[in-house]
């Protein structure tokens, strides 16, 4: 497995994470599942830019140009270290069967 998540900690958005995971996880029904509790396990980014709008102003922030959508505010990010990455990883390969490879 070779793959930046597991080898430096990433503040990402739930959008960036299925974005980039997404196309490996292809045929696996429960991967939207899995990426959200991945996501989840990753600590709240802190700063200011990553504060997610209050709940049903996503609406009134579109003209800034971040598009929340069905998965939560687009502004908010988690920190997510390689460890949890990795535990993830082995559980979701064993899930399903097969390692799923990342390039
Ligand atoms: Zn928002």
């Amino acid at each position: 497995m070779k793959n930046n998540f597991a080898l430096t900690p990433r503040m990402v958005s739930i959008y960036e994470l299925r974005k980039t995971l997404m196309p490996y996880m292809v045929g696996v029904p429960w991967a939207e599942d899995a990426l959200m509790d991945l996501w989840k396990m990753g600590a709240p980014d802190p700063s200011p830019q990553s504060r997610p709008c209050a709940p049903g102003t996503c609406e009134m922030e579109k003209r800034t140009g971040h598009a929340c959508g069905k998965w939560g505010c687009r502004k908010e990010k988690r920190v997510l270290l390689p460890t949890q990455f990795e535990i993830w990883w082995r559980d979701v390969s064993a899930r399903a069967g097969r390692e799923i490879v990342l390039r």
